[in-house]
């Protein structure tokens, strides 16, 4: 234990809300800490996502202390608090379930189902994850609370898992994308033993629902540090768990383009967190699978489909194939599909269409794909983003002229169109005869 002198976390680095909570666990006799990421992440200087508690508290009590709650039971039973936006997430301390009989709450292969058996403070610290992730503030006595030697590994820059690597992430293979995770945003080394058994038992995560995997490539990729992230992920040789059709297309073409968009989209990514923007599922996805749809919508081209339908083809094969690792929400599925699909949209700019893209909801995202595309791609797109670039820029009659100048992408209608309004340009028809 490290008294309240000899740490540097103090109460007004810490949310108002969370020492509400905190004080009214405490006040109402129960024991309460701050655990996990708020309590590592304070120690290290660096601003808390959110802050955890544990009690000994049951969650029902938890749930009477505090009006503004919810019991939440997935796979084990908490209690969330809400203040308006921000979210506190109360646990009871659990225990484990070696007693002799082992095999309870587990299925055959050793994964956890059940953890929710309710225990000590101390049998709580050792059925964390890593021992950074187990450091608890006392508010009681404003201490900090170490059983694991979480301390010692937060200033050696060290990532270690607690007990045995190798049977912690056959109980939960996820660890192994957290590991991942934390070395990627802390900058920290995985502990050898930590690090030794991942490869090995990269498959495992295959058994892992695809719901919960979404929701940890959200915080894999979209938390400030997905390049590093991705890098870690590539050299684990974690990453074609979750994306087998990405990874086999970067196969084919180390080093080459498609490696490139991936990177650069992160890269694009990370920036924009960086500068309190905001970022998207829909985008992260569509550049996460980009290359199989490209790929697989041109080999629909070559048995002579329209570049759009390709397109729609392409992207139902890909995602649908997708979902049955890592599970996307209709929600962000439906965008990453718009966004791939006005990729062809985005050539056809002649009469109105221009004008009408600009105005779709999905324009922007499109755009910025583009950009990317551009940069990144063997396919000359450079012509076409600045095109774009040009035309935002743009008033009116300058927009007309953009227009009138543009390159063809080709559709009957259009080209009827042409000719009623001959133009100063030398429009080469590409032959695409898809009607949008
Ligand atoms: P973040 O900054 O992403 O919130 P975090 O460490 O707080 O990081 P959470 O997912 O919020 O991560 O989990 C809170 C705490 O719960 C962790 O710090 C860890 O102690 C524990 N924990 C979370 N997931 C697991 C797991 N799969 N196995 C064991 N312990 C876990
Ligand atoms: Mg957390």
């Amino acid at each position: 234990m490290v008294a309240r002198p000899e740490h540097i976390i103090s109460r007004a680095s810490i949310s108002e809300n969370a020492l509400k909570v905190l004080y009214r666990l405490k006040a109402a006799g129960f024991e309460a800490f701050l655990v996990g990421g708020g309590v590592r992440d304070l120690l290290l200087g660096r601003e808390p996502k959110d802050f955890d508690i544990a009690t000994d508290a049951h969650p029902e009590e938890v749930r009477d202390l505090f009006r503004n709650s919810r019991l939440i039971g997935r796979r084990f039973k908490l209690v969330h608090v809400h203040f308006g936006r921000e979210i506190m997430e109360v646990a009871t301390f659990r225990g484990t379930h070696d007693d002799g009989d082992d095999t309870e709450g587990r299925v055959e292969d050793g994964m956890i189902l059940r953890d929710n058996v309710y225990g000590t403070l101390e049998q709580d610290a050792w059925r964390r994850d890593f021992t950074i992730n187990s450091l608890y503030y006392n508010i009681k006595d404003f201490s900090v609370v170490d059983y694991t030697g979480g301390l010692k590994d937060l200033e050696a820059g060290l990532l270690r898992v607690i007990g045995d690597a190798e049977q912690r992430y056959v109980e939960d293979p996820v660890r192994m994308l957290r590991a991942v995770r934390f070395a990627g945003k802390l900058g920290f080394r995985i502990h050898p033993d930590s690090e030794a058994p991942i490869t090995a038992l990269g498959e495992r995560l295959e058994a892992v629902p695809p719901a919960r995997l979404f929701d940890e490539i959200l915080k894999l990729f979209l938390s400030g540090s997905g390049v590093a992230t991705y890098e870690l992920l590539r050299h684990y040789d974690l990453f074609r768990h979750l994306f087998p059709m990405t990874d086999a297309s970067l196969a084919e073409e180390e080093g080459g383009f498609p490696h490139t968009l991936v990177l650069r989209g992160l890269e694009n990514t990370d920036a924009r967190i960086a500068e309190g923007k905001p970022v998207t599922p829909a985008f992260l996805f569509a550049v996460l699978l980009w290359e199989p749809v490209r790929v697989r919508a041109q080999q629909l081209m070559a048995e002579d489909m329209g570049e759009i339908q390709a397109l729609q083809v392409a992207s139902e094969d890909v995602i649908s194939q997708q979902i049955q690792h890592v599970s996307i929400p209709k929600r962000f599925s439906a965008q990453t599909r718009e966004i791939w699909v006005m990729q062809a949209r985005l050539k056809r700019r002649n009469g109105k269409r221009a004008a009408r893209l600009l105005e779709l909801s999905r324009f922007r995202a499109a755009y910025d794909f583009l950009l990317l595309r551009a940069e990144s791609e063997e396919a000359d797109l450079q012509e076409l983003a600045d095109w774009w670039t040009t035309y935002q820029e743009s008033d009116e009659g300058q927009r007309a002229a953009l227009v009138r100048g543009a390159p063809s992408a080709g559709s009957k209608k259009r080209r009827r169109r042409r000719k009623r309004r001959p133009a100063q340009s030398d429009n080469a028809d590409d032959g695409e005869q898809t009607p949008d």
